[in-house]
């Protein structure tokens, strides 16, 4: 078999021919270059509208990376035409099938790259395929754009609403959207900041579709409250599981923090490296964790009075009947206010002040589910954590929108995962 019909199996271009392959063992890195010629009396393309054009002149050979075969570096080589287009009413270079704009990769190589920095950092990629970072970013920012283009956006019902710091500085916040549906979650929006025109701004783009919403979750930020409020009426507000535990979570780390302090001022040391114990679900701790949680909870300090309020309260979500769940709710609103622990107190008044929103869940039937928003979170946190190094808000949303957009890919000729 040749090569010829090789490269003609992996990606056949129209008027384009593979004329000569050349290998070059002496370079640092084996490199097999692809000459391309065009079809004789094809007329070249104009980059700027598509329309076929009579050559003016010729350009030097220019050479762009494709796919590696084999580990061996592949390079095309083209000399492009230079059109005279009609409808532009100038003379362009032409456009060419494997490549667009002035990026010196082909696009098949531009989708390979991307397909592997969603498995792997960006950084990983460049070294594992001998490109520079900027490569595999603008690869990415291909792959983003086109996903954002060609993506559906009418099958949103259900969406969350979160913010979450991507650089370590006050006005280092992003308000980010989710779609919420089961089978269709995904990254829909972020923008920085996390006022009430950030989001203000969402809806202003999301537009018609907002009046088929069903859901919005959201944590307590009074800003993302009254805009959700305002803008999609018709939706329920519902203030979501993970938020609600993860404000009693720190009222609790308050209580211990506080009650540690005192204790080792005291000499005594009961509450060192407990951290854990109290903020892990029950279930998932180990059995020797299991037994040292056992023994603090013996011993009836303040803090183990905190923790097994925080977990009562996750029986809220095992209710089915709202009457049930809104009694067990003001009921425990009750004991954390009676506790004498002030920083359970102050979340039990705020949750209190927001029960409505809360009990909203009841009437989702179900539809939302807390371990989504969670989810959602712990991968955010990943790639924002991951994207400090990143620096600028742009290089930031590419990286969230392509990891966690599910944004579409063209249907290539040949898939190279
Ligand atoms: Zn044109």
């Amino acid at each position: 078999m040749q090569l010829k019909t090789l490269f003609n199996f992996v990606e056949k271009h129209k008027d384009f021919v593979y004329e000569r392959f050349e290998l070059d063992r002496d370079a640092s890195r084996p490199t097999l270059r692809v000459h391309i010629r065009h079809a004789k009396r094809s007329k070249g393309l104009c980059s700027g509208c598509g329309e076929p054009g009579p050559t003016h002149d010729t350009l030097a050979v220019r050479t762009w990376e494709t796919v590696p075969l084999w580990g061996i570096v592949v390079l095309y080589l083209y000399a492009m035409r230079r059109i005279r287009c009609g409808r532009c009413d100038a003379v362009v270079v032409e456009k060419v099938p494997w490549a667009s704009g002035k990026r010196r990769i082909t696009d098949s190589f531009a989708w390979f790259l991307a397909a592997w920095a969603k498995r792997m950092s960006w950084r990983e990629v460049a070294r594992s395929f001998h490109v520079s970072w900027d490569t595999v970013y603008s690869a990415v920012r291909m792959a983003v754009a086109y996903g954002l283009d060609h993506r559906r956006l009418d099958d949103v019902e259900t969406i969350g609403v979160d913010e979450v710091m991507w650089k370590r500085s006050k006005r280092g916040f992003l308000t980010v959207v989710y779609a919420l549906d089961a089978g269709r979650r995904r990254l829909l929006w972020c923008s920085p900041g996390r006022k009430q025109e950030t989001l203000d701004a969402f809806f202003d783009w999301f537009g018609e579709r907002t009046s088929q919403l069903k859901a919005v979750a959201s944590d307590m930020w009074q800003a993302y409250l009254n805009v959700i409020r305002d803008r999609a009426p018709n939706a329920l507000n519902v203030l979501d599981r993970f938020h609600i535990v993860k404000n009693v979570q720190k009222a609790v780390d308050e209580v211990r923090t506080g009650e540690a302090r005192a204790l080792e001022a005291a000499g005594k040391n009961l509450l060192k490296h407990k951290r854990w114990l109290l903020l892990k679900r029950p279930e998932n701790l180990t059995e020797k964790q299991t037994i040292a949680l056992d023994e603090l909870v013996k011993i009836n300090l303040n803090t183990v009075r905190a923790y097994l309020l925080k977990e009562d309260l996750q029986q809220l979500w095992t209710y089915v009947s709202v009457v049930q769940g809104c009694r067990f709710l003001v009921d425990w609103c009750r004991r954390a206010k009676a506790s004498g622990l002030k920083p359970m107190a102050r979340v039990a008044r705020t949750i209190d002040k927001h029960s409505g929103l809360i009990l909203n869940w009841f009437f989702t039937g179900g539809a939302l589910s807390s371990g989504a928003v969670e989810g959602f979170n712990n991968k955010l946190k990943v790639i924002t954590r991951r994207a400090y190094g990143f620096r600028t808000y742009d290089v930031t949303s590419t990286a969230l929108y392509h990891a966690m957009g599910e944004l579409p890919t063209p249907q290539l000729r040949h898939s190279y995962q």
